[in-house]
């Protein structure tokens, strides 16, 4: 099974947070702004999400080689992608 055959078959489960919402706080929790409730969230999230996980392992390389994060860092390209398989999974849900 190929990686991406594998992220496809898997589905979030819905009473965890959606993929989407992770994405958009993966910043502030490297930042470590999250509150503490919803750092418990994400973090429960990420224990079961494997999409998630690679795009925090992504982020933080970002900020390891740019030494900072910037919104010029999310790239387009990394949330396109994102986005393409979160409506991937929609669709098929
Ligand atoms: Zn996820």
């Amino acid at each position: 099974m190929s990686f991406v055959s594998g992220l496809l078959r898997f589905r979030p489960r819905s009473r965890d947070l959606p993929c989407q919402v992770v994405v958009e706080m993966v910043t502030d929790y490297l930042e470590g702004a999250l509150p503490a409730a919803e750092r418990r969230r994400f973090e429960a999230h990420l224990a079961g999400c494997p999409h998630c996980t690679e795009y925090l392992a992504q982020m933080r390389e970002t900020i390891r080689l740019a030494g900072r994060i910037t919104p010029e860092d999310l790239t387009p390209q990394m949330r396109a992608d994102f986005t393409d398989l979160y409506r991937h999974w929609r669709s098929e849900s």
